[in-house]
């Protein structure tokens, strides 16, 4: 993909730039619309050099005292909004907190010793459960739609259907294939999974504190299940939103829940209804954590949001660092570890959480 940019003209060059911006723009909406409090608009494309000038350096208040947040892998576009956003959130308490986020190299770790770390779905189809001409398959897959997943400059209605086409033929091979339940815990189980370091803290402070958390991916839900036990981290608080296997009698994988969940709808269209929300309306604070800017719709579904910090990794492709700080409040720079998400629940729940 970035060989592909590097060749853009002039021309391309601009569209990708106002396609990105019509991106934020239609994020920011849904945020817009869907909160009870205005959050902070931002029309205008600030300039690296401006969103270093704004960094967490000048903050004299809630951030400063946040070590971790220090580091100049962190970018800070606005501080005093995100100043007044956690005060407000603190003042909140765990009572009106809930926690949304990505699983894939959000929650889990993006790379280890410099290697990129599989995806609920690499795990599988790179598996040996999967045939050699299958694997052959996936790949050819791979590689004709990954490239338009990540993609800022394919409009969304024709990326849309695209992704539907992509985790359809993938699912297709994988039913062709001798899955099972017991497949599933296999390959979570032989494989090196890894989750985002203190993510055990994290999950562990949030089911202390029975602050829910909504774990929305476009990945698979099995995978994610198994990945939660294997680490020990199955917790009653946590709740995944993603695509599942359904099993026969004998537990073969025999179809996958509707509505398939992929990259541009992770949003409440997806949702089987309002119930989850609905139960934690009285949660009006969100922390919202992802690595992808789609992933900041995943909190549409949220009535009565009083406020949200988002939080992005930006794991690589860092060209990508401009259009993050405008779309996310923190931005985390190829930062494996959920240290920043973890000293910020410390400010909400207390030392003692
Ligand atoms: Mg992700």
């Amino acid at each position: 993909m970035y060989a592909l940019m590097t060749t853009f003209c002039p021309l391309q060059a601009a569209l990708h730039k106002m396609w990105t911006r019509q991106l934020y723009r239609k994020v920011l909406h849904c945020h817009l619309t869907r909160s009870t409090q205005p959050h902070r608009h931002v029309s205008r494309w600030v300039k690296l050099s401006a969103v270093r000038a704004a960094s967490t350096t000048h903050s004299t208040g809630v951030l400063a005292s946040l070590q971790v947040t220090q580091g100049d892998h962190v970018h800070i576009r606005d501080v005093g909004h995100v100043e007044q956003v956690l005060g407000n959130i603190a003042a909140g308490g765990r009572e009106k907190l809930q926690v949304i986020s990505d699983f894939d190299h959000t929650l889990s770790r993006s790379t280890h010793n410099g290697v990129r770390l599989p995806m609920t779905h690499d795990l599988v189809k790179d598996s040996r459960f999967i045939s050699e001409l299958n694997q052959k398959k996936t790949s050819e897959i791979w590689r004709y739609y990954y490239p338009r997943e990540v993609s800022t400059t394919l409009p969304l209605h024709e990326k849309i259907p695209l992704m539907v086409e992509f985790w359809n033929k993938i699912h297709n091979i994988f039913l062709a294939s001798d899955l099972s339940r017991q497949a599933v815990r296999a390959i979570v189980r032989e494989n090196d999974t890894r989750l985002r370091d203190a993510c055990d803290t994290f999950m562990s402070v949030l089911h202390k504190n029975d602050v829910p958390l909504l774990v929305f991916s476009a990945g698979l839900g099995d995978v994610i299940h198994e990945m939660f036990e294997k680490h020990g981290l199955t917790f009653p608080n946590c709740h995944v939103v993603s695509n599942f296997m359904t099993f026969d009698d004998a537990g073969k994988v025999v179809g996958f829940s509707d509505p398939l969940i992929h990259i541009c709808n992770k949003n409440r269209s997806v949702l089987p209804d309002d119930t989850y929300f609905l139960k934690e309306k009285e949660r009006t604070n969100v922390i919202l954590l992802g690595d992808s800017l789609n992933d900041l719709q995943m909190a549409d579904g949220v009535p009565q949001m009083d406020q949200i910090l988002t939080i992005g990794y930006l794991n690589r492709h860092l060209e990508r660092l401009q259009d993050f700080t405008e779309a996310f409040d923190i931005v985390l720079v190829q930062d494996e570890t959920m240290d920043v998400a973890n000293a910020i629940l410390e400010k909400i729940v207390g030392s003692d959480g």
